[in-house]
Protein backbone atom coordinates (compact mmCIF):
# COMPACT_ATOMS: atom_id res chain seq x y z
CA UNK A 1 0.00 0.00 0.00
CA UNK A 2 1.39 3.39 -0.55
CA UNK A 3 1.54 5.19 2.28
CA UNK A 4 1.51 9.02 2.35
CA UNK A 5 3.12 9.61 5.86
CA UNK A 6 5.49 7.15 5.25
CA UNK A 7 7.01 8.46 1.77
CA UNK A 8 6.79 12.40 3.93
CA UNK A 9 9.72 11.46 6.52
CA UNK A 10 12.06 11.62 3.68
CA UNK A 11 10.41 14.03 0.56
CA UNK A 12 8.99 17.52 1.40
CA UNK A 13 5.29 18.11 0.76
CA UNK A 14 5.85 19.77 -2.50
CA UNK A 15 7.92 17.01 -3.57
CA UNK A 16 4.49 14.29 -3.54
CA UNK A 17 1.00 15.29 -5.67
CA UNK A 18 -1.43 12.76 -4.81
CA UNK A 19 -4.81 14.94 -6.19
CA UNK A 20 -7.02 13.66 -8.33
CA UNK A 21 -5.57 15.85 -11.55
CA UNK A 22 -2.05 14.97 -10.72
CA UNK A 23 -2.95 11.30 -10.57
CA UNK A 24 -4.52 11.16 -13.85
CA UNK A 25 -1.93 13.69 -16.08
CA UNK A 26 1.06 11.63 -14.50
CA UNK A 27 -0.46 8.47 -15.03
CA UNK A 28 -0.79 8.79 -18.81
CA UNK A 29 1.52 9.40 -22.10
CA UNK A 30 1.13 10.41 -25.70
CA UNK A 31 -0.54 6.51 -26.51
CA UNK A 32 -3.79 7.75 -25.21
CA UNK A 33 -4.06 4.35 -23.03
CA UNK A 34 -5.81 4.97 -20.18
CA UNK A 35 -4.04 5.65 -16.45
CA UNK A 36 -3.75 6.77 -13.54
CA UNK A 37 -1.00 7.12 -11.00
CA UNK A 38 -1.78 6.01 -6.87
CA UNK A 39 0.52 8.93 -5.78
CA UNK A 40 3.42 11.24 -8.23
CA UNK A 41 6.88 11.45 -6.14
CA UNK A 42 9.26 14.41 -7.13
CA UNK A 43 12.77 13.55 -6.09
CA UNK A 44 15.09 15.88 -6.71
CA UNK A 45 18.63 13.90 -5.55
CA UNK A 46 19.77 10.56 -6.59
CA UNK A 47 19.71 9.98 -2.79
CA UNK A 48 16.09 10.47 -2.64
CA UNK A 49 15.14 8.10 -5.46
CA UNK A 50 17.56 6.02 -3.61
CA UNK A 51 15.58 6.07 -0.70
CA UNK A 52 12.09 6.03 -2.73
CA UNK A 53 13.37 2.61 -3.84
CA UNK A 54 14.31 1.48 -0.83
CA UNK A 55 10.79 1.96 0.68
CA UNK A 56 8.75 0.83 -2.25
CA UNK A 57 11.22 -2.68 -2.65
CA UNK A 58 10.31 -3.34 1.56
CA UNK A 59 6.11 -2.41 0.51
CA UNK A 60 6.34 -4.51 -2.47
CA UNK A 61 5.05 -0.83 -4.14
CA UNK A 62 5.17 -0.93 -7.78
CA UNK A 63 6.29 2.33 -9.75
CA UNK A 64 6.41 4.13 -12.57
CA UNK A 65 9.67 5.92 -13.76
CA UNK A 66 8.38 9.17 -15.63
CA UNK A 67 9.88 11.33 -17.91
CA UNK A 68 8.54 13.69 -20.40
CA UNK A 69 5.71 11.14 -20.94
CA UNK A 70 6.04 11.54 -25.09
CA UNK A 71 6.58 7.84 -25.17
CA UNK A 72 3.90 6.22 -28.06
CA UNK A 73 4.47 2.37 -26.45
CA UNK A 74 2.72 3.30 -23.19
CA UNK A 75 5.53 3.05 -21.08
CA UNK A 76 5.08 5.54 -19.08
CA UNK A 77 1.26 4.67 -18.19
CA UNK A 78 0.11 4.00 -14.95
CA UNK A 79 -2.44 1.29 -15.80
CA UNK A 80 -2.48 -0.39 -12.06
CA UNK A 81 -2.51 2.76 -9.93
CA UNK A 82 1.66 2.12 -9.64
CA UNK A 83 3.56 4.92 -7.70
CA UNK A 84 4.89 7.20 -10.46
CA UNK A 85 8.48 8.24 -9.87
CA UNK A 86 8.87 11.63 -12.11
CA UNK A 87 12.34 12.91 -12.46
CA UNK A 88 10.79 16.32 -14.06
CA UNK A 89 12.60 17.90 -10.62
CA UNK A 90 16.26 16.53 -11.55
CA UNK A 91 16.63 18.20 -14.66
CA UNK A 92 20.31 19.94 -14.22
CA UNK A 93 23.06 20.14 -16.85
CA UNK A 94 25.83 18.89 -14.53
CA UNK A 95 28.94 19.37 -17.14
CA UNK A 96 29.78 19.73 -20.75
CA UNK A 97 33.10 19.18 -21.65
CA UNK A 98 34.42 20.66 -24.80
CA UNK A 99 37.91 18.61 -24.56
CA UNK A 100 36.60 15.27 -23.95
CA UNK A 101 33.40 16.68 -25.79
CA UNK A 102 30.85 15.26 -23.81
CA UNK A 103 27.87 16.42 -21.79
CA UNK A 104 26.48 14.58 -18.06
CA UNK A 105 23.15 15.52 -17.31
CA UNK A 106 20.24 14.66 -14.54
CA UNK A 107 18.03 12.02 -16.10
CA UNK A 108 15.08 14.78 -16.50
CA UNK A 109 17.14 17.38 -18.24
CA UNK A 110 14.87 18.13 -21.05
CA UNK A 111 16.61 16.80 -24.58
CA UNK A 112 16.00 20.60 -26.34
CA UNK A 113 18.20 21.91 -23.37
CA UNK A 114 20.87 19.59 -24.12
CA UNK A 115 21.09 20.25 -28.02
CA UNK A 116 21.33 24.01 -26.83
CA UNK A 117 23.80 23.65 -24.40
CA UNK A 118 25.92 21.55 -27.19
CA UNK A 119 25.50 24.10 -29.58
CA UNK A 120 26.27 27.38 -27.22
CA UNK A 121 29.97 25.16 -27.25
CA UNK A 122 30.01 24.85 -31.20
CA UNK A 123 29.11 20.59 -30.85
CA UNK A 124 26.44 18.75 -31.61
CA UNK A 125 24.44 16.77 -29.78
CA UNK A 126 23.54 13.89 -31.99
CA UNK A 127 19.76 12.86 -30.68
CA UNK A 128 16.87 14.83 -32.46
CA UNK A 129 13.15 14.13 -31.84
CA UNK A 130 10.19 16.24 -32.74
CA UNK A 131 9.24 15.86 -28.85
CA UNK A 132 12.76 17.74 -27.81
CA UNK A 133 10.95 20.46 -26.23
CA UNK A 134 9.57 17.54 -23.51
CA UNK A 135 11.16 14.25 -23.52
CA UNK A 136 14.21 13.60 -21.20
CA UNK A 137 17.58 12.36 -21.08
CA UNK A 138 16.42 9.51 -18.99
CA UNK A 139 13.18 8.76 -21.17
CA UNK A 140 15.66 8.81 -24.33
CA UNK A 141 18.04 6.52 -22.64
CA UNK A 142 15.13 4.46 -21.57
CA UNK A 143 13.55 3.70 -24.70
CA UNK A 144 17.10 3.91 -27.05
CA UNK A 145 15.39 7.07 -28.75
CA UNK A 146 16.08 7.16 -32.72
CA UNK A 147 15.03 9.93 -34.17
CA UNK A 148 15.63 12.06 -37.47
CA UNK A 149 19.36 12.35 -36.83
CA UNK A 150 19.50 8.32 -36.62
CA UNK A 151 20.63 8.60 -40.50
CA UNK A 152 23.69 10.28 -40.03
CA UNK A 153 24.69 9.56 -36.15
CA UNK A 154 22.82 6.42 -35.39
CA UNK A 155 20.56 5.95 -32.10
CA UNK A 156 20.77 6.83 -27.99
CA UNK A 157 22.70 3.34 -27.41
CA UNK A 158 25.38 4.88 -29.76
CA UNK A 159 26.22 7.98 -27.60
CA UNK A 160 25.56 6.75 -24.04
CA UNK A 161 29.33 7.02 -22.56
CA UNK A 162 27.84 6.46 -18.70
CA UNK A 163 24.85 6.19 -16.28
CA UNK A 164 23.76 6.21 -12.79
CA UNK A 165 21.48 3.56 -11.85
CA UNK A 166 18.92 3.20 -9.43
CA UNK A 167 18.14 -0.60 -8.66
CA UNK A 168 15.35 -1.50 -7.57
CA UNK A 169 16.44 -2.14 -3.83
CA UNK A 170 17.58 1.28 -3.85
CA UNK A 171 21.67 0.28 -4.56
CA UNK A 172 22.63 3.23 -7.05
CA UNK A 173 25.05 1.37 -9.40
CA UNK A 174 27.62 4.22 -10.54
CA UNK A 175 28.58 3.36 -14.52
CA UNK A 176 29.27 7.25 -15.05
CA UNK A 177 31.96 7.49 -17.69
CA UNK A 178 33.69 10.19 -19.75
CA UNK A 179 35.57 7.18 -21.33
CA UNK A 180 35.26 6.47 -25.26
CA UNK A 181 37.24 3.92 -25.67
CA UNK A 182 36.39 0.87 -22.58
CA UNK A 183 36.51 -2.76 -23.11
CA UNK A 184 36.68 -4.38 -19.81
CA UNK A 185 34.26 -6.81 -20.04
CA UNK A 186 30.57 -7.23 -19.57
CA UNK A 187 29.20 -3.47 -20.68
CA UNK A 188 26.41 -3.41 -17.76
CA UNK A 189 24.77 0.23 -18.56
CA UNK A 190 23.22 -1.52 -21.68
CA UNK A 191 21.43 -3.66 -19.47
CA UNK A 192 19.31 -0.10 -18.55
CA UNK A 193 19.27 1.18 -22.54
CA UNK A 194 16.12 0.30 -24.45
CA UNK A 195 14.32 -1.96 -21.34
CA UNK A 196 11.83 1.15 -20.42
CA UNK A 197 12.97 1.53 -16.80
CA UNK A 198 12.24 -2.64 -15.86
CA UNK A 199 15.54 -2.75 -14.89
CA UNK A 200 16.09 0.34 -12.56
CA UNK A 201 16.12 4.01 -12.67
CA UNK A 202 18.20 5.92 -14.43
CA UNK A 203 18.87 9.40 -12.78
CA UNK A 204 22.34 10.61 -14.36
CA UNK A 205 23.67 10.04 -17.91
CA UNK A 206 27.07 11.18 -19.68
CA UNK A 207 26.65 11.89 -23.63
CA UNK A 208 29.36 12.15 -26.40
CA UNK A 209 28.79 15.38 -28.36
CA UNK A 210 29.88 15.09 -32.21
CA UNK A 211 31.78 17.71 -34.52
CA UNK A 212 28.76 20.14 -35.41
CA UNK A 213 28.18 19.66 -38.85
CA UNK A 214 28.95 22.21 -41.67
CA UNK A 215 25.86 24.41 -43.49
CA UNK A 216 22.86 22.13 -44.40
CA UNK A 217 20.67 21.98 -47.71
CA UNK A 218 16.72 20.99 -47.16
CA UNK A 219 14.65 19.92 -50.13
CA UNK A 220 11.48 18.66 -50.14
CA UNK A 221 10.76 16.13 -53.26
CA UNK A 222 7.12 15.07 -54.61
CA UNK A 223 6.58 11.46 -56.18
CA UNK A 224 3.90 9.83 -57.43
CA UNK A 225 4.76 6.04 -57.80
CA UNK A 226 5.72 4.68 -54.57
CA UNK A 227 8.08 2.33 -57.07
CA UNK A 228 10.16 4.97 -57.05
CA UNK A 229 11.07 4.87 -53.95
CA UNK A 230 14.11 2.08 -53.92
CA UNK A 231 15.79 4.04 -57.45
CA UNK A 232 15.04 7.44 -55.00
CA UNK A 233 16.78 6.50 -52.09
CA UNK A 234 19.87 4.76 -54.01
CA UNK A 235 20.50 7.36 -55.89
CA UNK A 236 20.30 9.55 -53.26
CA UNK A 237 23.06 7.50 -51.00
CA UNK A 238 24.94 7.18 -54.60
CA UNK A 239 25.12 11.16 -54.63
CA UNK A 240 27.43 10.87 -51.89
CA UNK A 241 26.34 13.65 -50.04
CA UNK A 242 26.57 13.38 -46.23
CA UNK A 243 23.10 12.72 -45.09
CA UNK A 244 21.67 14.39 -42.07
CA UNK A 245 17.93 13.13 -42.43
CA UNK A 246 15.95 11.45 -44.93
CA UNK A 247 11.83 11.19 -43.66
CA UNK A 248 8.71 10.33 -45.95
CA UNK A 249 5.66 11.42 -45.45
CA UNK A 250 2.33 11.04 -47.94
CA UNK A 251 -0.18 13.57 -48.83
CA UNK A 252 -2.35 12.89 -46.20
CA UNK A 253 -0.13 13.48 -43.91
CA UNK A 254 0.68 16.90 -45.26
CA UNK A 255 -3.14 17.68 -45.44
CA UNK A 256 -3.75 16.99 -41.72
CA UNK A 257 -0.44 19.87 -40.81
CA UNK A 258 -1.90 22.40 -43.34
CA UNK A 259 -5.01 21.93 -41.91
CA UNK A 260 -4.15 21.68 -38.34
CA UNK A 261 -1.56 23.97 -38.31
CA UNK A 262 -3.10 26.43 -40.76
CA UNK A 263 -0.05 26.87 -43.15
CA UNK A 264 0.63 26.78 -46.94
CA UNK A 265 1.67 24.07 -48.84
CA UNK A 266 5.16 24.25 -50.39
CA UNK A 267 4.09 23.07 -53.54
CA UNK A 268 1.46 24.21 -55.51
CA UNK A 269 -0.18 20.76 -56.77
CA UNK A 270 -0.60 17.71 -54.42
CA UNK A 271 0.97 14.48 -54.81
CA UNK A 272 1.04 11.25 -53.47
CA UNK A 273 4.18 11.15 -51.40
CA UNK A 274 6.77 13.29 -50.28
CA UNK A 275 10.75 12.83 -49.21
CA UNK A 276 12.55 15.52 -47.42
CA UNK A 277 16.20 15.21 -47.54
CA UNK A 278 19.18 17.31 -45.76
CA UNK A 279 22.07 17.26 -46.54
CA UNK A 280 25.88 18.67 -45.52
CA UNK A 281 26.43 21.32 -47.99
CA UNK A 282 27.57 24.95 -48.52
CA UNK A 283 27.28 25.15 -51.75
CA UNK A 284 24.39 24.35 -53.77
CA UNK A 285 26.20 24.41 -57.11
CA UNK A 286 27.43 21.36 -56.52
CA UNK A 287 24.64 19.45 -56.82
CA UNK A 288 24.18 17.78 -60.72
CA UNK A 289 22.62 14.96 -58.75
CA UNK A 290 19.78 17.11 -57.81
CA UNK A 291 19.17 17.39 -61.35
CA UNK A 292 19.35 13.98 -62.39
CA UNK A 293 16.35 12.52 -59.77
CA UNK A 294 14.15 14.93 -62.20
CA UNK A 295 15.98 13.35 -65.52
CA UNK A 296 15.64 9.76 -64.30
CA UNK A 297 11.80 10.94 -63.52
CA UNK A 298 12.33 9.75 -60.09
CA UNK A 299 10.36 12.86 -58.47
CA UNK A 300 8.37 14.65 -60.07
CA UNK A 301 8.63 18.49 -58.28
CA UNK A 302 10.97 19.69 -55.40
CA UNK A 303 11.79 22.53 -53.76
CA UNK A 304 14.79 23.84 -52.10
CA UNK A 305 15.13 25.58 -48.69
CA UNK A 306 16.46 28.87 -49.57
CA UNK A 307 17.35 29.85 -46.00
CA UNK A 308 17.33 28.60 -42.76
CA UNK A 309 14.22 29.62 -41.99
CA UNK A 310 12.38 27.96 -44.96
CA UNK A 311 14.62 24.48 -43.89
CA UNK A 312 12.46 25.11 -40.05
CA UNK A 313 9.67 25.36 -42.59
CA UNK A 314 10.07 22.39 -44.85
CA UNK A 315 11.16 20.63 -41.36
CA UNK A 316 7.99 21.63 -39.52
CA UNK A 317 5.74 19.91 -42.30
CA UNK A 318 7.24 16.43 -40.98
CA UNK A 319 7.77 17.12 -37.31
CA UNK A 320 4.17 18.75 -36.97
CA UNK A 321 2.61 15.30 -38.51
CA UNK A 322 2.21 13.79 -34.69
CA UNK A 323 0.75 16.62 -33.29
CA UNK A 324 -1.68 17.43 -36.31
CA UNK A 325 -3.32 13.64 -36.19
CA UNK A 326 -3.26 13.83 -32.40
CA UNK A 327 -5.67 16.81 -32.49
CA UNK A 328 -7.16 15.41 -35.72
CA UNK A 329 -8.42 12.46 -34.18
CA UNK A 330 -8.16 8.84 -32.29
CA UNK A 331 -5.01 7.75 -33.68
CA UNK A 332 -3.38 4.50 -32.71
CA UNK A 333 0.36 4.32 -33.71
CA UNK A 334 2.75 1.22 -34.94
CA UNK A 335 6.43 2.29 -35.23
CA UNK A 336 7.86 -0.49 -37.67
CA UNK A 337 11.09 -1.70 -39.33
CA UNK A 338 11.84 -3.66 -42.39
CA UNK A 339 14.94 -3.83 -44.60
CA UNK A 340 14.77 -0.65 -46.53
CA UNK A 341 14.80 -2.50 -49.79
CA UNK A 342 11.23 -4.14 -49.03
CA UNK A 343 9.72 -0.94 -48.30
CA UNK A 344 7.80 0.21 -51.20
CA UNK A 345 6.50 -3.11 -51.48
CA UNK A 346 5.16 -3.00 -47.77
CA UNK A 347 3.82 0.31 -48.19
CA UNK A 348 1.90 -0.96 -51.51
CA UNK A 349 0.68 -3.79 -49.44
CA UNK A 350 -0.78 -1.85 -46.51
CA UNK A 351 -2.40 0.99 -49.03
CA UNK A 352 -4.29 -2.06 -50.58
CA UNK A 353 -4.88 -3.32 -46.93
CA UNK A 354 -5.92 0.40 -45.90
CA UNK A 355 -8.35 0.52 -48.99
CA UNK A 356 -9.96 -2.81 -48.24
CA UNK A 357 -12.18 -1.03 -45.51
CA UNK A 358 -13.67 2.24 -44.34
CA UNK A 359 -13.52 2.39 -40.24
CA UNK A 360 -10.39 4.14 -40.03
CA UNK A 361 -7.69 5.70 -42.18
CA UNK A 362 -4.36 4.55 -42.61
CA UNK A 363 -1.56 7.16 -42.41
CA UNK A 364 1.82 6.95 -43.17
CA UNK A 365 5.12 8.83 -42.40
CA UNK A 366 8.60 7.97 -41.22
CA UNK A 367 12.19 7.59 -41.13
CA UNK A 368 12.56 6.20 -44.67
CA UNK A 369 16.46 6.65 -44.19
CA UNK A 370 16.14 3.94 -41.56
CA UNK A 371 13.74 1.51 -43.17
CA UNK A 372 11.57 2.89 -40.58
CA UNK A 373 7.41 3.89 -40.91
CA UNK A 374 5.45 5.13 -38.80
CA UNK A 375 1.71 3.54 -39.56
CA UNK A 376 -1.03 5.67 -38.03
CA UNK A 377 -4.63 4.25 -37.79
CA UNK A 378 -6.85 7.46 -37.57
CA UNK A 379 -10.33 7.42 -36.23
CA UNK A 380 -12.69 10.61 -35.41
CA UNK A 381 -12.64 11.42 -32.14
CA UNK A 382 -15.99 9.63 -31.73
CA UNK A 383 -14.07 6.30 -31.73
CA UNK A 384 -12.42 5.43 -28.47
CA UNK A 385 -8.90 4.47 -28.46
CA UNK A 386 -9.19 0.57 -26.92
CA UNK A 387 -12.39 0.42 -29.94
CA UNK A 388 -9.81 1.86 -32.29
CA UNK A 389 -7.65 -0.43 -31.37
CA UNK A 390 -9.81 -3.99 -31.66
CA UNK A 391 -11.35 -2.23 -35.19
CA UNK A 392 -7.46 -1.92 -36.52
CA UNK A 393 -6.36 -5.11 -35.02
CA UNK A 394 -6.99 -7.62 -38.17
CA UNK A 395 -5.44 -5.33 -40.31
CA UNK A 396 -2.28 -4.90 -37.95
CA UNK A 397 -2.05 -8.71 -37.56
CA UNK A 398 -1.48 -9.19 -41.76
CA UNK A 399 1.24 -6.20 -41.25
CA UNK A 400 2.57 -7.64 -38.48
CA UNK A 401 2.75 -11.67 -40.24
CA UNK A 402 4.10 -9.48 -43.42
CA UNK A 403 6.91 -7.60 -40.89
CA UNK A 404 7.64 -11.49 -39.29
CA UNK A 405 8.08 -12.72 -43.17
CA UNK A 406 10.38 -9.39 -44.26
CA UNK A 407 12.46 -9.72 -40.99
CA UNK A 408 11.41 -6.52 -39.78
CA UNK A 409 10.46 -5.21 -36.19
CA UNK A 410 7.74 -4.35 -34.13
CA UNK A 411 8.94 -2.02 -32.97
CA UNK A 412 11.92 0.18 -34.42
CA UNK A 413 12.75 3.16 -32.22
CA UNK A 414 9.39 3.38 -29.67
CA UNK A 415 9.86 0.35 -27.56
CA UNK A 416 7.25 -2.08 -26.40
CA UNK A 417 5.20 -0.49 -23.16
CA UNK A 418 2.09 -1.96 -22.66
CA UNK A 419 1.40 -1.52 -26.31
CA UNK A 420 3.03 -4.99 -27.94
CA UNK A 421 3.73 -6.42 -25.41
CA UNK A 422 1.19 -9.26 -26.60
CA UNK A 423 2.88 -9.07 -30.07
CA UNK A 424 6.60 -9.47 -29.02
CA UNK A 425 5.99 -13.19 -28.18
CA UNK A 426 5.38 -14.02 -31.64
CA UNK A 427 8.67 -12.21 -32.84
CA UNK A 428 11.11 -13.26 -29.73
CA UNK A 429 12.44 -17.03 -29.10
CA UNK A 430 11.73 -18.48 -26.38
CA UNK A 431 15.46 -18.77 -24.78
CA UNK A 432 15.35 -14.79 -25.40
CA UNK A 433 12.39 -14.44 -23.40
CA UNK A 434 13.41 -16.72 -20.50
CA UNK A 435 17.31 -15.11 -20.80
CA UNK A 436 15.18 -11.58 -20.51
CA UNK A 437 13.12 -12.77 -17.98
CA UNK A 438 16.19 -14.31 -15.76
CA UNK A 439 17.45 -10.89 -15.72
CA UNK A 440 14.44 -9.35 -14.61
CA UNK A 441 14.47 -11.66 -11.98
CA UNK A 442 17.74 -11.08 -10.70
CA UNK A 443 17.89 -7.12 -11.04
CA UNK A 444 14.21 -6.83 -10.07
CA UNK A 445 13.22 -9.99 -7.57
CA UNK A 446 10.19 -8.59 -6.41
CA UNK A 447 8.92 -7.06 -9.71
CA UNK A 448 8.01 -3.48 -8.69
CA UNK A 449 10.06 -1.89 -11.48
CA UNK A 450 7.41 -0.65 -14.33
CA UNK A 451 5.14 -4.03 -14.07
CA UNK A 452 3.20 -5.17 -16.90
CA UNK A 453 5.28 -3.22 -19.66
CA UNK A 454 8.20 -4.75 -22.23
CA UNK A 455 8.18 -7.93 -20.50
P1 LIG B 1 8.50 8.74 -21.08
O1 LIG B 1 7.45 8.72 -22.12
O2 LIG B 1 8.21 9.48 -19.83
O3 LIG B 1 8.93 7.27 -20.71
C1 LIG B 1 9.25 6.34 -21.71
C2 LIG B 1 9.76 5.05 -21.04
O4 LIG B 1 10.98 5.29 -20.37
C3 LIG B 1 8.81 4.52 -19.98
O5 LIG B 1 8.87 3.13 -20.00
C4 LIG B 1 9.38 5.06 -18.69
O6 LIG B 1 9.04 4.24 -17.58
C5 LIG B 1 10.86 5.02 -18.97
N1 LIG B 1 11.64 6.06 -18.29
C6 LIG B 1 11.49 7.39 -18.36
N2 LIG B 1 12.45 8.01 -17.65
C7 LIG B 1 13.20 7.03 -17.09
C8 LIG B 1 14.33 7.02 -16.22
N3 LIG B 1 14.91 8.13 -15.78
N4 LIG B 1 14.84 5.82 -15.83
C9 LIG B 1 14.29 4.66 -16.27
N5 LIG B 1 13.23 4.62 -17.08
C10 LIG B 1 12.69 5.79 -17.49
N6 LIG B 1 10.70 8.59 -30.50
C11 LIG B 1 11.73 8.25 -31.29
O7 LIG B 1 12.46 7.30 -30.98
N7 LIG B 1 11.97 8.94 -32.45
C12 LIG B 1 11.25 10.00 -32.84
O8 LIG B 1 11.50 10.58 -33.89
C13 LIG B 1 10.17 10.41 -32.00
N8 LIG B 1 9.42 11.49 -32.31
C14 LIG B 1 8.39 11.84 -31.50
C15 LIG B 1 7.63 12.96 -31.85
C16 LIG B 1 6.55 13.34 -31.04
C17 LIG B 1 5.75 14.54 -31.41
C18 LIG B 1 6.24 12.58 -29.88
C19 LIG B 1 5.11 12.97 -28.99
C20 LIG B 1 7.00 11.48 -29.54
C21 LIG B 1 8.08 11.10 -30.33
N9 LIG B 1 8.88 10.01 -30.01
C22 LIG B 1 9.93 9.65 -30.81
C23 LIG B 1 8.57 9.19 -28.81
C24 LIG B 1 9.18 9.73 -27.50
O9 LIG B 1 9.41 11.11 -27.55
C25 LIG B 1 10.47 9.00 -27.15
O10 LIG B 1 10.19 7.64 -26.91
C26 LIG B 1 11.21 9.57 -25.93
O11 LIG B 1 12.48 8.98 -25.84
C27 LIG B 1 10.46 9.39 -24.62
O12 LIG B 1 11.07 10.19 -23.63
P2 LIG B 1 10.23 10.69 -22.37
O13 LIG B 1 11.15 11.43 -21.47
O14 LIG B 1 9.02 11.40 -22.80
O15 LIG B 1 9.88 9.28 -21.70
Amino acid sequence: MINYDELRQFLKEDQIRHDAESCLVYGEDWTSIPGQAGIVVFPKTTDEVSRILKHCHSHNIPIVPSGGRTGLAGGAVASQGELVLSLEKMNQILDLDPVSRTITAQAGAVLANLEQAAAEQGLKYPIHLGSAGSCQLGGNIATNAGGVRFVAYGGTRQHVLGLEVVLADGQILDLDSKLRKDNTGFDLKQCFIGTEGTLGVITRATMQLLTAPKPSQVALFAFEDVKQLNPLITAIFRSRERALGLEFFTQSCLTKVLQQHQKQSPFNEEYPYYLLFEWESSNLNETPWLNSLFDMKLVVDGVIAQSQKQQQQFWAYRELIPEALQTSGTVYKNDLSVPIQDLSNFIEQIESLSKSQNQFDILLFGHIGDGNLHINYVSPKTTSFPELVQLALPIKNKIFQRVRELKGSISAEHGIGLLKRQDLKMFQSPLHQKLSLDLKAMLDPTGILNPGKLL
